[in-house]
C-alpha cells in the first residue's frame, strides 16, 4: 500500500475540506524554529514517519515559544520509532482539546463484507484496537446506495454526541468517507479528531494509504512506486517496479539492498528468490558463508516467463557482482518452466559478458522435471561456473550456500591470477 506521511495526508484533508491546524513542515531544528515563529502561537512539534504510536514513542511534543520547538525538533529529528529515523518534523498550532474522537474507514476484504467499512469513537487518540467495542460504532457501507449525511450524523448521535458539535463531527466523517473514494484509499483515519476549547472540530492526525492497484489514478499523488517502499528508489529500484507497474501477472519483487560503490568491494551475491520465506532461507545460508545480497528480488505468484526474464537481466546488470543465485527453496506450485525460460534467456544473454562467472540456480515444484531439462540444455554450452540443483537439495540450503562460496572463491583467484598476468 502507499502510505502518506501526516502532513501529506492532512493536505489532502484541506483539498477535502476537512478543517486541519495550522502548520509547516520542517527539516532542521532551525526551520522549526522559523516556522512556529510564523505561526505565532503554541505549536506541537511531531515527527513524521510512516508508523503510529508517535505520541508513545516520545515523537509528539508541547513547545510553548520558538526556542521551545527548536529544541523539541532537535530532540525529535534523527530519532527512531519504530524502526524508521525521523528525518522532518510537522510544526503545527497547538490545540486545546475538549474531546478526542476517533474516526476511520477501511477495506474489510471478508467475504461477507467486501467492502469499505466506517467507523467511529468518542474514545479517540488511543488504539482503536483497544477502545471496548460498544464504544465503537461501524458501518459497512453500500457503496452501490452510497451514503447518507443522515448515516454520520445517526453513527455520531448513537455514540452521544450532541448540541453544536454534532453537526461538525458529523459532516467530517461524512466528508472523509467521500475522501476516502475519491482517492481509492485502503485505509483513512483521524485519531484523534478533536473538538477544541473554542468550539473547533479539527483533524489532529492523519493516516492514509492508497490501494496501489488504483495509482495510475492518481498522477497528482507523486508516487514513484506503488507498494510498501519506504526508502527513496534508486534507478534500480524503478527499473524492477517497471515490470510490476506494466503487468500485474504474477510478482517480480525487486529492490536494490546495498548501494553499488559497496557491491564493488567485493563479497556480493545477486540474489533472486522465489518466495518470500524461501528467499530468506537462502539469505541467511549466505551469510552464514560469509556472503551478502547486493539486491533482494523475488518471482512468484505464477509470474510470466518475461516478468522472470527482465528480473534476471536486471539482477546480472549491478556491477561488481560475485555471483548470482537463484533460491528457489521451496516446492513452489507455480509452473516452474515459465522461470527456466525466463532464466535461460536472460543468462544466455548476459553470462557471455561474464567468462567464468559464477551462477547457481536451485528450481523445484510444479513441472520440475521439464524445467530441469529447459535449464540444462538451455545451459550447457555457456562458458561459465553454472550448477543446477532441483528437489533433492531444496531442504539443502547449507550445501547450496556452501557451493556459491566455493564458486565465488574460484572466480575470484581466477580473476587476481588473469590481473596479475597483465
Ligand atoms: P500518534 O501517537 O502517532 O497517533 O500521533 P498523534 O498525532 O495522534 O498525537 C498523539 C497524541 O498527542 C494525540 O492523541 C493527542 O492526545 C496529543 N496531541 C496531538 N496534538 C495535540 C495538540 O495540538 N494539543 C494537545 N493538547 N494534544 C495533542
Ligand atoms: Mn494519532
Amino acid at each position: 500500500m502507499a502510505k502518506f506521511l501526516e502532513y501529506q495526508g492532512k493536505e489532502f484533508f484541506k483539498q477535502s475540506k476537512i478543517p486541519i491546524p495550522e502548520g509547516i513542515v520542517a527539516s532542521t531544528p532551525e526551520e522549526a524554529k522559523a516556522a512556529a515563529k510564523k505561526l505565532a502561537r503554541p505549536v506541537m512539534v511531531k515527527a513524521q514517519v510512516h508508523a503510529g504510536g508517535r505520541g508513545k514513542a516520545g515523537g509528539v511534543k508541547f513547545a510553548d515559544t520558538p526556542d521551545e520547538a527548536e529544541a523539541r525538533a532537535r530532540e525529535i529529528l534523527g530519532m527512531d520509532i519504530k524502526g524508521l529515523e525521523v528525518k522532518q518534523v510537522l510544526v503545527e498550532e497547538q490545540l486545546d482539546i475538549v474531546q478526542e474522537f476517533y474516526v476511520g474507514i477501511i477495506i474489510n476484504s471478508a467475504q461477507e463484507v467486501r467492502g469499505p467499512v466506517l467507523m467511529f469513537s468518542p474514545d479517540g487518540g488511543m488504539d482503536i484496537e483497544s477502545v471496548s467495542s460498544d464504544r465503537i460504532s461501524t458501518l459497512n457501507v453500500d457503496v452501490v446506495k452510497g451514503l447518507m449525511p443522515y448515516d454520520t450524523l445517526n453513527m455520531a448521535a448513537s455514540m452521544g454526541v450532541a448540541g453544536k458539535p454534532l453537526r461538525q463531527v458529523a459532516d467530517i466523517i461524512f466528508k472523509l468517507f467521500k475522501m476516502f473514494q475519491k482517492l481509492d484509499c485502503r485505509t483513512l483515519e483521524i485519531n484523534p479528531l478533536v473538538l477544541t476549547a473554542d468550539g473547533r472540530v479539527i483533524a489532529a492526525d492523519c493516516r492514509m494509504a492508497v490501494d496501489d492497484q488504483a495509482l495510475f489514478r492518481h498522477p497528482e499523488m507523486g508516487i514513484k512506486i506503488g507498494r510498501e517502499f519506504l526508502k527513496e528508489p534508486t534507478e534500480f529500484d524503478l527499473i524492477g517496479w517497471s515490470f510490476e507497474a506494466s503487468d500485474f501477472r504474477g510478482t517480480s519483487y525487486v529492490a536494490e539492498m546495498t548501494p553499488p560503490e559497496v557491491v564493488a568491494k567485493g563479497g556480493y551475491v545477486g540474489y533472486h528468490g522465489i518466495g518470500g520465506g524461501a528467499a530468506m532461507i537462502g539469505m541467511d545460508a549466505l551469510n552464514k558463508v560469509g556472503l551478502k545480497i547486493a539486491d533482494y528480488a523475488d518471482t512468484s505468484g505464477n509470474p510470466t516467463a518475461s516478468k522472470v526474464y527482465r528480473t534476471t537481466k536486471l539482477i546480472l546488470s549491478q556491477p561488481g557482482i560475485d555471483a548470482y543465485f537463484l533460491a528457489g527453496f521451496m516446492m513452489a506450485n507455480q509452473e516452474q518452466w515459465h522461470h527456466a525460460h525466463g532464466l535461460v534467456k536472460a543468462l544466455r544473454e548476459e553470462l557471455p559478458k561474464k567468462p567464468g562467472f559464477p551462477a547457481v540456480l536451485l528450481l523445484c515444484g510444479n513441472k520440475e522435471k521439464e524445467s530441469q531439462e529447459i535449464l540444462k540444455e538451455g545451459l550447457a554450452d555457456l562458458d561459465a561456473r553454472i550448477e543446477i540443483y532441483d528437489r533433492e537439495r531444496v531442504y539443502d540450503a547449507t550445501f547450496i550456500a556452501g557451493r556459491v562460496k566455493a564458486l565465488v572463491d574460484e572466480y575470484k583467484k581466477d580473476q587476481s591470477v588473469s590481473q596479475g598476468d597483465n
